[in-house]
This record gives C-alpha cells, structure tokens and sequence, in this order.
C-alpha cells in the first residue's frame, strides 16, 4: 500500500521546487540527481539546470575572487573554487603573492620546472614542441592541486623596450598564434583552464593602469587580435584574460568593443572574462561590457588594496564584490540577464574542464625528467646563431685545451624575465656550469665576471671596479684558446611592472665586449635576454653570435649544446633586432604623452615597416643559422578545393623541395610570406602566413606543402569592417628569413 504520506511529499517536492527556482530557499542543497550534477549530460544542460538553482545574491558573489587565487566557490551547490596558478612559463609556486605554496598555511617550498620564456619559445617555431610544453605545464599545475594556468602571453612585441617582451611570442600575429593555440591545446589537453592574456593592445608597462592605446580598427585587428581570435577559434581556449591598459579611451575591462562586440560576438569566446589583477574600475560598466570574474578578492586583495604602492600604480578596487553588483542591479543600472551571462560563462568552463566533477583532482606530477626535457629541447632549438665567420662554432673539443667563459650572465642562470611569469625551479643550469660539464677534464675553462650585472653589486658599480674587472677578464681572454662572453640582462631589469629603460646593454657590457674581442679574436658573444640589444659598437668585430633569450632552468646546458656541436642551431628570429633603438616603427610613439600612446605606425610593426620602408635591421625577422646549409627547389602552385570543409573552399596549395645540403643533421624553419601588389589599401611588403620546421639528415631532401585560404590573402577593411580579399595577382614568397626569399612564385586569385 502506498503511504499516506506519498502525496505530500510530492506536494512539498514541487512546492521546494517552485521556492528554489524563486531563489527563496536560501540554504539547502540540490538533490543528489539533480541535472546539473550528472556528467554525462550535455555541458549546456549542465549549465542551465545549475544557473537557475542558483539565487541572484549566489550569481553575483560569483562575479568577484575569494581569494588571491581563487574564484568564488558556492558550497551549497557544490560549486569549486576555481584554484589558479600564475604562468605562463610554467608554474609559479615560490614566491610573492601568487605563490601557491609557501604560504604560511602550506610552508612546503615546491619548485617546478623553468620553461623558457615565450620569446625563447617563439624561436624555436616549433608548435609540437609549444603543446608538448602546454601538457607539461598542466600536469605541474595539477600536481599542486591548482586548475588552472595564468598564460600563455601573446601581446605583439611592438617595440624594444617592453619589460614583458620576453614573454609574448614575437612580432608577429601568426607566429603568436600559432604558438598560443599549440600551449593552449596541450594545457586544455589536460583538463587544465589557461588564460590568454592580455586582452588586448598591452604592448609597454609605462604606466600600465592609466595609458590610453589609440589605435585604428584595421591596426587592431591585423596585428593585435589575430593571436587571440585563433586561440578562440582554432583551440576553443577557456578564458580570456583582460588588460590593464585603455583602448582608444576605455579600459580594456570594461571595454564593450573588445569584450561584448570583438571577443564574444565575432570571435565567438564561449569562455569566461578574467580580469587582470587589479585592472577593474568600475561595477556597472564593467559587468556590462563582459568582464565575467574580477581577480583578485577576498581578504587577500583588500590587504593589497590597502598597500600604498598599489593605490599610486592605479590598481582599481573590489569593484564587482556581490553588494556592488547588487547595489547596481537594483538600480536598474545591471540585468539579471547580464549577471546570468557572466555565471553561466563560468560554469560552463568549470563543466567542460572537468573541474566541477574533480575539482583540484590532483594527478600529474613536477619536475620529471619528461618536463626537464621539454624544457631543454625548448632552449635548444631556440638558440639562434647569428653570426659565424670562418666557421668559429661548433667548437672542437678535441682541438681546444681552454676557454675563458666571461660575463655576467656566465656564472649565474638568468632564466627568465621578472614579474608574475618567474618561475623558481629546483635546478637551474648557469652557462658556465653547461659549458664545464660538456668541455670534460681535457679542456681547461676559466671564469672572469667582466662587469657585475648593473644595480647587482655596488662595488662592481663604478667606473673605477669595472674597468678593473675588464681587465682582468680580458687577461683571461687572451690565454685561453676562445672566450665565450655572456651578455644581457637580468630579471631586476627585464620585467613586469615597468620597461627597460634603453636598447643598449646594462652598464660596462658593451666595453667587455670591446676588451675581450681585443684580447682574443676568437671570441663567441651569447646574448641571455629577452629584449633586443644595440650592437652597432662591437658587431662588425664579433666572429660568432648566440641569442639564448632566458632558456629556462636548462639554458645552460642547451647553449653547451649548440657551442660544441652536439645540436645544430635552428632556432629563427621572431623579433627584427633593430640597430639602433630609432629605427624601429613604435620609437616615435612610445610611451606616449599625456597618458596616451598613439599606435601611429598602424600595421607597419616589425618586419611588416623594416621590409616595406627599406630601414636595414641589424638582424631580420625570421633570421637564424646553422652549422649546415639548406636549399630550397621546385616552388609549385596548385589550385585546388579544400577536403575537410563542407561546403568545399577553393584554396591554393604550396609546395617546394627543401635540401640539407651540408655535413651535419639540422633543422631548417621554412617560412612563407604573400605579397599583395594591387590591393585597393596600402598593404606590407609582405606578410608571414606559413612555416615548417623541417629536419633533415646531411643530403636529404623532403616535400614541403602548404596549404593557404582565401583569408590568407585578406586585409581588414575598416570601411566594411570586414576581412577582404581584392582578387587579382599576389605572390607567394618562400624563404629562410623576412630578407632572404629564396623562391617566388605568382598566384591570381579569382572573384
Ligand atoms: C599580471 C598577470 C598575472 C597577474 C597575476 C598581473 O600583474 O599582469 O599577467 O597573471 O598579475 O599574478
């Protein structure tokens, strides 16, 4: 017999049901099945059966951070803190304030691996290399019981002097977002939320709350957003992260055009808005234009708020705390629907990362001999060799008794860059150490500081210390049979927060330079920087060049690596190094006057105004040796209609032969450029569209093919605010670097 009480439960069932979706129930939990808690249905479902369980006080705490490093959890529902870790070249567990261990709640110091900065990366125009790094970087934010990865960067290096150029991939918008969507798609792999950053225009530190970006729609969009809108629409990345700086007079965080109108509407981001931390100010206007979750809150970010440092430097405030938010929706200033957007963009990323079923699941691991070895091949192959006359590198072990190893970035492994990005790892290995270590016992290496870094050392500070320290480095220089000099910079004065103050090496560098060349001849300069660097003064004299950029934690042993032979350089510029700081396009235009920086060379950046206007770099964009050579055959065009796409596109195909015409194995970085000479607009002289990293045995030869779209030919017509192909005559440029085109060949493209 059924119970009496059968049927008032289901009366009370429905009326708890009806008091819930009022949001009048307050505190108790959802049932066991309800939808939303089932993972086999669809993440939309998911979505949908939480957001209307929640109550609008619920939604909004959402909005904000619980903590430095935390998002909001809402326990009744089994709603997880979404635990982040700062990034992107790897992760950042030991210090400051996003540490994640060393808290005084968890005094564990735990070191994780040190991955090579982006530019590093970026030259190794590897993206197999990018995503096995993506993976690696997942498995270590997981191990520390974090979900997700604040990274990676892929703001254009637009001039020289950027503090934070070491950590975006280069010049230009194509190899950025190449390289974005390869660590995006090993991070995701993971079940690991990254975020892009930082959206968008975020090219110089100078004043990085209150400077205003004025830039045209056609500069936006073919240099700025191109990174972002393939990591949205080629890896389907889950977060986004906003910007400190203004954009053509809004800040970026609550920035309608960016945000609503570019990110979420044309580029179709389903994910969620996180603010930078600190770049919030304001309530309504910023939940308005899209901003889904203000970083950071809690406790955490009113302690900071209260630091004097931080209120000068212009950080906002807690702007999108749930009473604010509340405040603003009862004055009819904010929707329900808009708080009902930002939630469910949340959840939805919570659902489809997995998260919300394991939330902090753990698994993964840090600093495994797998994740040091992605980390070395990383700063192998993104050693470019610049120059080498007569064939002074590889060096021959067996020929060589002794090598003075100089400079100050010798003794010391200069990583990375300063700021959020620098990771601490367990073991990070010095130039000196790498090169000891591969040289053996026969080969006797002396060590000579040069000059201290600049504001490292006082005595080494002055005049009088560092012409005795040249000195003495010199000597060193001259009794040995070659000295390898390792210049640059230092995390104090490549960093996050504020811009290197010029092109030109730190203080007493450039007379070492001088000195050591006098002294012995054969001298090899290794550049361990992640901004270019003024030459002019000792290039012409120097028989071999390095730029190592930071390396990571096996930096040191990479550059052994290259110096001795046992790899073969293949890394390539993904910057013009200029050479002088005028010379580039942004120097008339940065860091702006009155607050405000005009983007006047528009999309003449980096090699797209070097190549076009004829000003000769020191080293082109896409330039690198190596200790073989490489010819290029047989360029052919085919016309034909892509296979994967319904309806099928017409598209042009590439290919050529590429042979290792040397002695030793290499890896050859094959780049394709298009160049548009009757576009109804003024257009570069060419643009980079394609590359291949290919290896190659000494006498192989293999087939390069690639395949270009009709978009690969487009501009952005700011008149229709579209892409836009002119059909007509274009030609397709194969080559080893922006300035060396080794085959051409013509395309027409019909109507
Ligand atoms: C940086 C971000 C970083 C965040 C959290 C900000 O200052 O611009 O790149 O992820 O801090 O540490």
């Amino acid at each position: 017999m059924r119970s009496p009480f059968a049927s008032l439960h289901a009366v009370l069932a429905v009326v708890m049901l009806a008091l819930a979706s009022a949001g009048l129930m307050g505190q108790s939990a959802a049932p066991p099945d309800a939808a939303y808690k089932n993972a086999h249905l669809p993440v939309e479902a998911r979505v949908a059966d939480l957001l209307k369980r929640m109550t609008l006080e619920e939604k909004a705490t959402m909005l904000a951070g619980s903590g430095w490093m935390e998002s909001a959890p809402i326990e009744r529902l089994g709603i997880p803190a979404i635990k982040m870790a700062d990034g992107p070249m790897g992760v950042r567990s030991w210090a400051g304030s996003s540490a994640v261990t060393n808290s005084a709640a968890n005094p564990v110091k735990v070191e994780t691996t040190s991955f090579p900065s982006g530019v590093d990366m970026a030259a190794t125009w590897d993206t197999d290399l990018v995503e096995r790094e993506g993976r690696a970087i997942g498995e270590e934010v997981k191990a520390l019981g974090r979900d997700m990865i604040l990274g990676p960067t892929v703001n254009i290096n637009r001039q020289p002097l950027w503090g934070r150029n070491f950590e975006g991939y280069g010049e230009d918008p194509y190899l950025a977002g190449r390289m974005g969507v390869a660590y995006i798609k090993g991070v995701q792999s993971e079940g690991v939320i990254p975020s892009l950053k930082h959206f968008a225009v975020n090219n110089e530190e100078f004043e990085r709350h209150r400077i205003d970006v004025t830039i045209d729609e056609r500069t936006l969009h073919e240099i700025y957003l191109p990174a972002f809108k393939a990591a949205v629409e080629e890896a389907g990345v889950w977060t986004v992260m906003s910007a400190y700086n203004k954009v053509n007079g809004v800040h970026c965080g609550e920035n309608m055009v960016l945000l609503s109108d570019v990110l979420k509407k044309e580029f179709g981001f389903k994910g969620f808005v996180v603010s930078d931390w600190g770049s919030t100010y304001s309530t309504a206007p910023t939940v308005n234009a899209g901003m889904d979750l203000e970083m950071p809150g809690g406790p955490a970010m009113k302690a900071w708020l209260a630091s004097p440092r931080t209120q000068a430097a212009g950080n906002g405030d807690g702007w999108l705390v749930a009473e604010k938010v509340l405040a603003e929706v009862k004055a009819g200033n904010v929707t329900e629907a808009a708080i009902d957007d930002n939630v469910s963009r949340i959840l939805r990323v919570t659902f489809e990362s997995g998260i919300f079923d394991h939330a902090h699941a753990g698994g993964g691991a840090v600093d495994t001999p797998e994740q040091r070895a992605v980390a070395l091949q990383g700063a192998t192959e993104g050693i470019v060799l610049l120059k080498n006359d007569g064939g002074l590198l590889p060096l021959d072990a067996a020929k060589i008794h002794s090598i003075a190893v100089i400079g100050p970035n010798a003794a010391v492994a200069r990583t990375g860059g300063g700021g959020s990005s620098l990771v601490r790892p367990k073991q990070a290995i010095a130039p000196l150490e790498g090169i000891r270590v591969r040289a053996g016992k026969g080969v006797k290496v002396n060590y000579a500081l040069g000059v201290g870094m600049e504001g490292e050392d006082a005595a080494e500070d002055t005049p009088e210390g560092r012409a005795a320290s040249i000195k003495a480095a010199a000597e060193a220089a001259a009794q040995a049979d070659v000295a390898i000099l390792v210049v640059g910079r230092s995390n104090k004065l490549e960093s996050e927060g504020f811009d290197v103050k010029t092109m030109d090496l730190p203080a007493g560098q450039d007379e070492l330079i001088e000195a050591v060349e006098k002294a012995n001849p054969r001298t090899v300069v290794v550049l361990n920087t992640g901004d270019p660097v003024t030459m002019t003064k000792w290039i012409d004299q120097t028989p071999a060049l390095l730029d190592m950029w930071y390396g990571g934690q096996e930096g040191g042993e990479a550059l052994a690596k290259i110096l001795f032979g046992d790899a073969n350089p293949s890394g390539k510029l993904p910057v013009t190094l200029p050479k002088r700081y005028e010379d580039n396009p942004a120097a008339a235009n940065y860091p702006g006057k009155d607050l405000e920086v005009k983007y006047a060379e528009g999309i003449y950046v980096g090699y797209r105004y070097y190549d076009t206007k004829n000003v000769e770099p020191q080293f082109p964009f896409g330039y690198g040796l190596s200790y073989t050579t490489f010819e290029y055959r047989n360029l052919r065009i085919g016309h034909g209609m892509a296979a994967d796409v319904t309806p099928a596109v017409p598209v042009t195909t590439v290919m050529l032969e590429v042979q290792n015409t040397g002695k030793r194995a290499g890896a050859e970085v094959v780049e394709l450029y298009i160049h548009d000479g009757h576009a109804k607009i003024d257009r570069p002289a060419h643009e980079l569209k394609r590359f291949q990293r290919v290896e190659l045995q000494p006498g192989e030869g293999k087939t390069v093919a690639f395949v270009l779209n009709r978009a690969d030919f487009s501009y952005w017509n700011p008149a229709t605010k579209a892409w836009q192909v002119d059909p007509g005559k274009f030609e397709v440029q194969v080559g080893a670097s922006s300035r060396d085109i080794r085959l051409r060949a013509p395309v027409e493209l019909e109507r």
